[in-house]
């Protein structure tokens, strides 16, 4: 038809990515088309994802320091929220970053294709334009559609006040009485924001803990916190029944012995996970294999059952996070330009930036005793960190695992005030293949929390003995 379009490149969906590979591709002399829906790019992650979540997870912590200096000597009387200005002031941060990215794409001459994309053959894609439907064709492609919160089928999600993520993240309203389904890393986030901006919160897991990911020893300071500040955290219950009614919501809970009970919300958040769009993209019909459950299978070069067409990002699998999706998306586009490339990083860390954050990256406890490794390990209380002390916040704790054969970091996990940005150093311990003396050896600047890894290496070498 008129307008159609071909590139050399063509990606499909603007997450992390997708731009990420898209721009790669440009840099490298490829022409790219990068086609999405929605009239910003950015995907999940910047527009309704970790960006956004942060913007208010920094006013919670603002305001339950606040609160907590009270005790010290320091006080600016009651909070007041003014959800609307918080609201917009977090929609400028969003706004400034994809108004960033869309600069990036014009500066490399990347043509932004706004609309639904569905294949129609191994080298096309038809997309629904606010101008009807353009056919764009391509020599390779890398789908990068991501994933959409999981709905289950006994809840009413049709009804306003029960919403996911996206919806929790437009505060509107903050309600008095919130449950929060799921106890995973956007769960237990978005329940830290509405405790903090007022709001009654509840938290219902499966398991047997929050954060199911990481280790129990890890997750105790958070839970123990957070115990104090919500209304319940209730482990080992499902939620078996809403029922939307005029006064409310009406949740039916189920625990571990079988004992029923309910309870009335003014608001509840499901986040009990998320289902990759591999299938509403209709990649079979370019001959790409999805799986079930909607998952797009990539080899370590990115590359699909199809060899002109790579997968990249929440699609592909787990763990969901950006930063995997960054990582895949330049080691596609690489690929795509001829590059010897492929995806061989060592560990992926995963964050929750609850407060305390919790942060692990590589072999934990659970995976050791899972799989029966033998594992040696290094534990730092931050009750001993002058720096923990010193930020009243002493409740964190820094790990590290080592190989018993050569003393190598394998994993490592930290929960404390900034454990996703301590994380990283264990990260790159793991990557270099440093072991406990490196990490012991190198000298940290005093008082930072970035001692405690240091610490935590001395700790298992046993070159600290007296902790204070
Ligand atoms: P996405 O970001 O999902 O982007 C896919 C894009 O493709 C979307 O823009 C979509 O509109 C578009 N698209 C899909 N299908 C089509 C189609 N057929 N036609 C046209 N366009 C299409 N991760 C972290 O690492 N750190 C965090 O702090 C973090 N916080 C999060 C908080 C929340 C509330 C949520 C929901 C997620 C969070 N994540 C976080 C996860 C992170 O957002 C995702 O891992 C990441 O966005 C995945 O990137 P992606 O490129 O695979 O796809």
């Amino acid at each position: 038809g008129s307008g159609d379009m071909h590139a050399e490149v063509v990606v499909l969906g603007s997450g992390p990515g997708g731009y990420t590979a898209a721009f790669r591709a440009a840099d490298l002399g490829k022409d790219v088309i990068l086609i999405e829906r929605y009239s910003t790019i950015g995907g999940v992650c910047l527009n309704v994802g970790c960006i956004p979540s942060k913007a208010l997870l920094h006013a919670a912590k603002v305001i339950t320091e606040t609160e907590e200096m009270s005790q010290h000597g320091i006080s600016f009387g009651k909070t007041k929220v003014d959800a609307d200005e918080l609201r917009s002031w977090k929609d400028g941060v969003v706004k400034q970053l994809t108004g960033g990215l869309s600069g990036l794409a014009k500066q490399r001459k990347v043509k932004i294709v706004n609309g639904w994309g569905e294949f129609s053959g191994a080298n096309s894609i038809d997309v629904q334009t606010d101008d009807g439907t353009k056919t764009v064709t391509f020599d390779q492609c890398i789908i990068a559609v991501g994933s959409t919160p999981v709905e289950l089928p006994f809840i009413p999600h049709d009804d306003e006040r029960i919403v996911d993520s996206t919806g929790a993240l437009e505060l509107d309203p903050i309600p008095k009485k919130m449950c929060v389904l799921g106890g995973g890393i956007i769960g237990f986030e978005m329940a830290t924001v509405y405790d903090a901006l007022g709001s009654e919160v509840t938290v219902v897991e499966m398991m047997d803990q929050i954060l199911p990911g990481a280790d129990k020893d890890v997750v105790k300071p958070l839970h123990k916190r957070m115990e104090k500040r919500l209304k319940a955290i209730k482990l080992k219950t499902k939620v078996t029944d809403v029922k939307a009614q005029k006064n409310g919501l009406k949740v039916m809970f189920e625990d571990a012995d079988g004992n029923e009970s309910s309870e009335m919300f003014d608001k509840m958040l499901v986040a009990v996970g998320r289902r990759p769009l591999g299938a509403t993209c209709k990649a079979e019909k370019a001959g790409v294999k999805v799986t079930d459950r909607g998952f797009i299978e990539a080899d370590h070069q990115q590359r699909t059952n199809v060899n002109h067409i790579f997968a990249i990002g929440d699609v592909v699998g787990q763990p969901m996070l950006a930063h995997k999706a960054v990582h895949e998306g330049k080691v596609a586009a690489e690929v795509c330009a001829g590059h010897k490339r492929a995806f061989d990083a060592m560990v992926i860390p995963s964050v929750a930036y609850t407060d305390p954050e919790v942060a692990w990256v590589g072999v934990t406890e659970n995976e050791a005793k899972e799989k029966g490794m033998k594992i040696h390990k290094g534990v730092f209380p931050w009750a001993a960190s002058g720096r923990a002390l010193s930020n009243g916040r002493s409740e964190g704790l820094t790990k590290l695992i080592f190989d018993p054969e050569d003393d190598r970091v394998i994993g490592g996990s930290i929960v404390g005030t900034n454990a996703g940005d301590l994380i990283s150093e264990v990260a790159l311990a793991i990557e270099m293949g440093a072991d406990a003396v490196d990490l012991g050896h190198t000298i940290h600047p005093h008082p930072t929390l970035s001692e405690t890894v240091n610490f935590a290496a001395e700790m298992f070498e046993g070159t600290i003995t007296d902790l204070m």
